[in-house]
């Protein structure tokens, strides 16, 4: 009986039905983050989902659909650590405008959303929150279900936040009641905090997002203004270890920042004013920056254009700037970045136009590509399958003209997407 298997498997190999689940990519440049490296001349070989070999010269099985890439980049999948999916369309720049719809309607008109980020080559993301709590996780449920097409999506469940803070929805008089998801993630203290963390992981969250200072892009909010004590932070962080969960924090405040950083979150997100202390209190920590240079043009441009609530445009007057002024700082301290462009700022699909800022703000081309690969997927706690294109890892791969380590615009084109070893743009 124990023969049985490898002879089942001897059988299907002469049949055929084995090697045809082979697919073999030429790549005539394949960049490597993990070793900071262009290759010339690489094979490819996928089996099901998973990357079986990589190399030159490999011998291509008899049988095996072959992609021929030889005259283009491949590069694997991109990993955007910092979007919004599930909110539904992009919309005109206001979250009141969730209330004018269902959360049926709003999960719907999330399905391009998706689609968009993978066929622009985003592959995975981590999605940090959503007002209508749960909704990221249907996403993910169904694009995993197969029944939509969009990235392999890490959700967050919903935002931990104060009463009134940063992720709450506001601007509505105090004696509209909301429904349940609308303000399922409030709470005013450690055990509120441990109890939200405990009802996100039974309800399937991938991560925990909560945040430490208030926003630009929420009604009564303040960004140099901290949210939450020290102690519900680490609160945060302790319960979230107890399911094996890692945490992001919302923070623009130096005090926001470095209360985060103090209570042990894996990331921070935007950092708009890490000031000396908190670049120090990070790179000691390992703490990843995950900071969003590019959005600034889409708030002023839409400030311009009247979408932009005033609000909104008098928050981010000041700290647009700052915050690219940041950037350029934490790359020269060394510290360790992630690509996140807070996608639903934008519209969906324009992730990539990033990368760019990223170089402009002091990175190489081949860093501004790790911090949404390798650097991506080590902060996601899951460089053992993604983040670069090595034997054993899902088969998460993209291909561009031309070399975008001359010029890292050109992954606003990417041309070929694969992610699980399946095809979806070519
Ligand atoms: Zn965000």
């Amino acid at each position: 009986m124990r023969k049985t298997p490898s002879l089942v498997v001897a059988i299907l190999v002469a049949c055929g039905s084995v090697t045809a689940q082979v697919t073999a990519i030429k790549a005539g440049s394949l960049i490597d983050p993990d070793t900071g490296t262009a290759l010339a001349n690489q094979v490819i070989l996928i089996r099901a989902s998973k990357v079986e070999a990589v190399g030159q010269g490999l011998t291509i099985p008899a049988g095996a659909t072959v992609i021929d890439l030889s005259k283009m980049t491949v590069l694997p999948g991109l990993i955007d650590c910092h979007t919004h999916l599930a909110d539904g369309a992009h919309g005109d720049g206001d979250p009141i405008s969730q209330l004018k719809k269902s959360a049926s309607r709003v999960v719907l008109e999330s399905v391009p959303n998706a689609r968009v980020t993978l066929e622009a080559g985003f592959t995975t993301v981590r999605d940090v929150g959503v007002y209508r709590a749960l909704n990221d996780v249907a996403l993910r449920d169904a694009i995993n279900r197969g029944d939509i097409i969009g990235p392999r999506m890490f959700v967050a469940g919903a935002y931990i936040t104060i009463a009134g803070g940063a992720g709450a929805m506001t601007g509505i008089a105090p004696d509209i009641q909301l429904p349940w998801d609308l303000r399922y993630g409030e709470a005013n203290s450690p055990w509120e905090v441990r109890q939200k963390v405990r009802l996100l992981a039974h309800e399937g969250a991938d991560h925990i997002k909560v945040l430490s200072s208030g926003a630009v892009l929420t009604h009564g909010s303040n960004p140099k203004s901290q949210e939450f004590t020290l102690e519900e932070l680490q609160a945060a962080v302790d319960e979230a270890g107890h399911f094996g969960l890692r945490v992001e924090s919302h923070a623009h405040s130096p005090d926001g920042i470095k209360n985060a950083i103090r209570a042990g979150v894996a990331s921070v997100e935007h950092a708009t004013m890490i000031d000396e202390e908190g670049l120090a209190l990070a790179k000691l920590r390992g703490t990843y920056l995950d900071m969003d240079i590019y959005d600034e043009e889409c708030i002023q441009e839409d400030g311009k254009n009247g979408k932009t609530p005033q609000d909104f445009l008098e928050h981010d007057r000041e700290i647009g700037q700052l915050q690219r002024d940041n950037f350029r700082k934490a790359v020269k301290a060394g510290l360790k970045m992630s690509f996140g462009t807070d996608a639903g700022v934008c519209a969906y699909g324009e992730n990539a136009k990033q990368f760019s800022w990223m170089v402009k703000y002091g990175m190489t081309p081949m860093q501004a590509i790790q911090s949404a690969t390798s650097a991506a997927a080590d902060l996601l706690g899951r460089s053992a399958d993604l983040g670069s294109i090595k034997p054993g890892k899902y088969a998460d791969i993209i291909a561009v003209s031309g070399d975008p380590l001359r010029d890292v615009s050109l992954l606003e084109h990417v041309q070929f997407v694969m992610k699980d070893g399946k095809v979806y743009k070519q």
